[in-house]
């Protein structure tokens, strides 16, 4: 094992840093679209409300002591408490993190459910750790965020590398510390058979496809008007790419090509993607699936298709390679997969985004809807987590569509719609974050700015 597993990064990594100035900039876009946000009120949402960076001991399976650095930032509360996964990486820095808890604050808005933003993360190697290990990483990690976290304060949930089992220590480490009440909805994405909601699991990837859907049954994506027989890539193979390539697939569109961090596979005639996990399971890669051509992830990115689905990491399609994709439409599976610069070259070259505080929102819808259950104590039937979240996704893209149409109405009755990176139409991020942001501030005004 490397100090790389466990130590923060001396100055910030560029991809993080990347991240956080790709979000930055994308709030500067949509906020100069709505001139009546107060200027205050924009410099707030910029910054995180709490960043909490902890450092702490964990015991090793071979008798040594390892120091951790982990992160939890609530950026904003005005909808109601944080929530916000928890990501286990080498890489995680805290201004990756301060990004992502602001993607959770206009992604809870958007998808319209009672949370704020946040998220977390611990920088470890998950696959240089036995599982004894992370569950100690993990004990200790939310031990040491004491009443940060809390069912009305802040819920963690999972994110990269982190899962089912480690929202049973999250849960199980809290309840420890607080006995004598529910404490079920402190954490989302549970085991089913303790608290966990039917459905959470697949949430993410299978919004992704309701997301799209909608879209393109509007006839939102120029040159594309059905799944049926579309080509699909997907960037990844874990939680969300899986889940959204059974979607897109199930909908009668060809998975074309998938990844991991290893490369990606390619098939003309689509994948059969059981065969592909049964493959993953006893390799622990998908390159090398029988009669599909290998390919790198850059390549993935530029690959022919109808539909590309990054699921995997951010800043995938940058300055550099964005001129190269080939397809229709970019449904954002993973959090800041398209960077600014590559948003501005897709919008002029007429290629779709359907960024990801839409497309990725169904994660976080039925973690409220676990949150709610757990409340209440109560299961619901999966074909009604599956029906209230696809109803919930529709509404967005609806409302992130007239969101836009109307942008473009006033840009064009004031003559402000051009910008020098960005010619002409808002694009459905700026829209997304326009709502969102309209959202926060509405709800931040009437409750009034304390005291
Ligand atoms: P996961 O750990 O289940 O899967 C991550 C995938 O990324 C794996 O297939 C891994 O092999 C691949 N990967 C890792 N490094 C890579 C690299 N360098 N190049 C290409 N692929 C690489 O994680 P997940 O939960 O599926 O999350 C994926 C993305 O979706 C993340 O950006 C996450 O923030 C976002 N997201 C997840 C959820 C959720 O509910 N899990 C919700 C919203 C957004």
């Amino acid at each position: 094992m490397t100090d790389r597993c466990s130590q923060p990064h001396s100055a910030e990594s560029g991809a993080a840093q990347d991240l956080r100035a790709s979000v930055s900039r994308q709030f500067d876009i949509a906020a100069s679209r709505i001139p009546t946000l107060k200027r205050g009120l924009v410099d707030f949402l910029r910054h995180p409300k709490r960043a909490i960076a902890l450092c702490f001991p964990v015991e090793m399976n071979d008798g040594s002591v390892r120091t951790f650095h982990g992160y939890r930032v609530v950026h904003n509360t005005a909808k109601g408490p944080g929530k916000g996964g928890l990501r286990y990486h080498p890489d995680v820095t805290m201004d990756e993190v301060i990004a992502l808890a602001t993607l959770m604050t206009w992604k809870c808005a958007l998808i319209d459910v009672p949370f704020g933003g946040a998220k977390g993360g611990v920088i470890c190697d998950t696959k240089a750790l036995e599982e004894s290990e992370l569950r100690r990483i993990t004990r200790r990690f939310i031990h040491e965020l004491g009443d940060n976290i809390g069912p009305h304060t802040d819920v963690p949930a999972p994110d990269m590398y982190t899962n089912e089992q480690t929202m049973a220590w999250v849960y199980d480490t809290y309840a420890q510390e607080h006995p004598g009440r529910n404490n079920l909805p402190v954490v989302t994405g549970k085991p089913i058979d303790m608290g966990g909601s039917l459905g959470r699991s697949d949430a993410t990837g299978l919004g992704t496809f309701f997301a799209a859907e909608r879209l393109v049954m509007l006839g939102a994506v120029p040159g594309l008007s059905s799944m049926q027989g579309a080509a699909v890539a997907v960037q990844g193979f874990g939680n969300v790419a899986t889940a959204a390539a059974r979607a897109f697939q199930s909908a009668g569109a060809r998975i074309v090509a998938v990844s991991d961090s290893q490369g990606g596979i390619f098939s003309e005639e689509g994948l059969d993607l059981d065969a592909v996990a049964a493959f993953k399971r006893e390799h622990g890669t998908v390159v090398g699936v029988p009669n599909t051509r290998s390919l790198t992830n850059e390549d993935l990115i530029t690959v022919e298709c109808d539909i590309l689905v990054p699921a995997a990491m951010g800043g995938q399609i940058h300055a550099g390679n964005a001129d190269g994709v080939q397809a229709r439409l970019v449904v954002e599976g993973a959090n800041g997969p398209v960077t600014p610069e590559a948003d501005a070259i897709l919008a002029r070259r007429g290629v779709t985004v359907l960024p990801d505080i839409l497309a990725n929102a169904g994660g976080v819808c039925v973690s409220y809807y676990e949150w709610v259950q757990n409340n209440e104590n109560e299961q619901w039937d999966l074909e009604d987590v599956n029906r209230k979240m696809k109803r919930k996704m529709e509404r967005a893209v609806d409302a992130v569509l007239a969101r836009q149409r109307r942008l473009n109405l006033e840009a064009e009755a004031t003559g402000t719609g051009d910008t020098a990176d960005r010619p002409g139409l808002a694009d459905l991020r700026t829209a997304a974050i326009v709502l969102s942001v309209e959202r926060i501030a509405d709800i931040t005004l009437k409750r009034g700015i304390w005291p």
